[in-house]
């Protein structure tokens, strides 16, 4: 697995804060990763950080790679992390939450490069995100969770226009809507699940307003609801997949 980590599946995790290590400089930190799947040392391995910093639209690459973390603003920070991820041109990048701990503009810009690295370089990016912004704007496909299992899955389209699982329609109910002035916000009764303590049945079933008898006693399989979307809820037909 350490061949294959960080040189064919690479990860951005959320605080690059705490991620990136505060004693080392940036350039040591981009050419470990370069040192240890691809061999590169001296001249050419400087070379590769630089291109790798400058690909993640980090100025004066040069002179930053000099420097500390603590150099460096949030949404920098950010980008090195990514930089560092992406130095050995992984086919798969998962980025948990990247954006969490940046304000709204930085984490903008961050996710259109994103895009554009991803478009340029032929990845493919498993984003984790709580956002359903972030996934209407950035997602081709979307799986949605819960209590550690994929309880939904489609085109991003088909799952914000026709929700087959409760979940789903109930997070997607969550959204606060703008244009409605003093409407209270919705929530989702309940308690997520002790994950040590699951029952055979659906996980969702204490929190759930459409539950059956079965629903308690057998872990509900995935249904296909459309061509290419699919849900794992006993109640879940193409005939009830609501329009958002
Ligand atoms: S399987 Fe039953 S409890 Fe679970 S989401 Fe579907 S209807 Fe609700």
């Amino acid at each position: 697995m350490r061949r294959v980590r960080g040189k064919q599946i690479a990860m951005v995790l959320q605080d690059p804060m705490t991620s990136l290590n505060p004693a080392l400089t940036i350039g040591t930190q981009v050419g470990e990763v370069l040192t240890l799947h691809q061999g590169l040392h001296g001249r050419r391995l400087r070379d590769r950080v630089l291109d790798a910093l400058a690909r993640l639209r980090i100025g004066a690459p040069a002179t930053r790679l000099g420097q500390y973390p603590h150099q460096f603003s949030g949404g920098m920070r950010q980008r090195v992390s990514s930089a560092i991820a992406l130095a050995c041109a992984p086919r798969v990048l998962i980025a948990d939450e990247p954006t969490t701990s940046l304000d709204v503009t930085i984490q903008a810009q961050y996710l259109d490069l994103l895009k554009e690295v991803q478009r340029s370089a032929g990845l493919a990016i498993i984003l984790v995100t709580h956002d359903f912004g972030i996934v209407a704007a950035n997602a081709d496909r979307v799986a949605v969770m819960y209590a550690g299992k994929i309880v939904e899955m489609g085109t991003t389209l088909q799952v914000f226009n026709h929700p087959a699982h409760p979940y789903t329609r109930a997070l997607l109910k969550c959204l606060p809507d703008v244009g409605l002035k003093r409407a209270e916000l919705v929530e989702i009764g309940g308690q997520p699940p002790d994950l040590a303590r699951l029952g055979p049945g659906c996980p969702f079933a204490p929190r759930c307003p459409e539950r059956q008898p079965v629903c308690d006693e057998t872990f509900p399989p995935a249904i296909a609801v459309e061509d290419g979307h699919v849900a794992s809820c006993w109640v879940a037909t193409a005939a009830n997949a609501s329009p958002a």
